[in-house]
Formats: C-alpha cells, structure tokens, sequence
C-alpha cells in the first residue's frame, strides 16, 4: 500500500494535470482525467478495410492492413495528447496509449503480425529529444499484443529535412530512400507492423515500408496512433 501514498505525496507537490482538458489528477487516474478517456474519439479502423489510413498508402505500396487508434480534428483537444507526448516528453502517454492501443487490436487481424517497428528517428534527433515517441507506443502496444518490439534493424540514414513551408510533392521526394534495412534477414518472411504517432501525408511511412518490403517475403502492417481529419 505504500506506492499510492508516495505517488500522491508526489502530486502534492507536481500535480500532475490532464494533458486534454488540464484539470489535476485524481488518485487512480493514470495520465488522462475519467471523462477525456471516455470520450476519446476512438476510430475503430481496423473494423473495415477501406478506412481513411489504409486508403492512403493505395496506388503507393502494398499494406496489409492499416489503422488508426483516435481520431482529431487539427486545434481539437485531443491534438495536445501528441503535442505532450513528442515536446513536452510525457512519456507515459506514449505507453499508456499504446497499451490501450493494442488492447483495441486484440482479437483482430493485427494480432497476426510478427513483429513491430517503430519509425526511427535519426542518432541524432534522438539524441537531441531523448526518445523516439513511436517507440514508447511501440512498447506499450506489444505489452498488450505480447509482440516483440524491433529498434535496431530498420534504421534512418538520413535526418530528417525541415519540412515546413514544403508542398506535399516535395516532402514525398525528400524522405524516399531515406530507411534501410540494417539485417534484411532478421525481417524474412516476416508480418511488420509499422508504428508512428501521426499520420499527415504517409510519406515517412511509405519510405519504411518501401524498406522493410527489401527483406524476402516480408509483409507489412500499419498503425498510427492518431489521425489528423
Ligand atoms: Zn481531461
């Protein structure tokens, strides 16, 4: 009994607040306050083949199945979770998200995946922020989906460019060829699911399937935790 008394002994001190609506915490409340988690705007994807993810990357590369954990609208509320999660380095939220995440993909076809991948970040963005938000989804969905998690074979060779003030052609053309595949054979034959925070245009995405497809017989797979309606 003594870990609840330290943690709120903790928050007498740093509060810690709901990253979506920003009112303290109650005791038993883990990141998100009972109400915003109740009404995450959840997107059910991977109930139909033919939602808004899986129909981005058509005609680009070949996806097995493809999904989305929640939905926002750019400046919603819900937006601040990813915000909190990639600047502001509440890692829990990545954890807590992505064990929910893979809670919602159990008894589905994702459970047929073998492996998962985060997207890499390059050393040296990694470096500067100190994690790789899609890794702590990463590690929160294969707590739940009892999947390994793969950091080192699929890596980034190149940082990625600034891609403000870039049209949709041009940052398409700026991450191709920018993943490899460090060991192709640790891949072979294998179901990778793809991991990433937010889905924008599919470009970083489509650049490490491209990658992963290298290795023989592989599949692909892809999750993101949001979507951006
Ligand atoms: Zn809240």
């Amino acid at each position: 009994m003594l870990k609840p008394l330290v943690e709120d002994f903790i928050q007498l001190f740093y509060p810690l607040i709901c990253p979506v609506c920003g009112t303290q915490l109650v005791h038993g409340e883990k990141f998100l306050c009972t109400g915003c988690l109740l009404h995450m705007p959840l997107s059910n994807y991977h109930e139909y083949e033919d939602n808004p993810v899986a129909k981005a990357f058509w005609g680009r590369v070949k996806v097995e199945n493809a999904t989305a954990y929640y939905l926002f609208e750019k400046g919603s509320k819900y937006q601040k979770l990813i915000h909190q999660l990639k600047y502001k380095g509440r890692k829990n939220i990545g954890l807590e998200l992505g064990k929910m995440f893979g809670d919602n993909l159990q008894e589905t076809v994702f459970q047929q995946v073998d492996l998962i991948i985060p997207v890499p970040l390059h050393y040296k963005k990694l470096k500067k922020r100190g994690f790789n938000q899609s890794e702590l989804i990463s590690h929160g969905m294969s707590e739940a989906m009892k999947k390994e998690v793969d950091t080192k074979t699929l890596v980034r060779k190149v940082a990625n460019p600034t891609q403000t003030r870039k049209t949709r052609v041009e940052r398409w053309e700026n991450v191709e060829g920018i993943f490899e595949l460090k060991d192709p054979d640790r891949f072979k034959g294998r179901h990778i699911l793809l991991v990433d925070d937010v889905l924008t245009t599919g470009a970083t995405l489509e650049a490490c399937t491209d990658a992963v497809l290298e290795a023989p017989g592989t599949k692909v797979s892809i999750a993101v935790l949001a979507y951006v309606l």
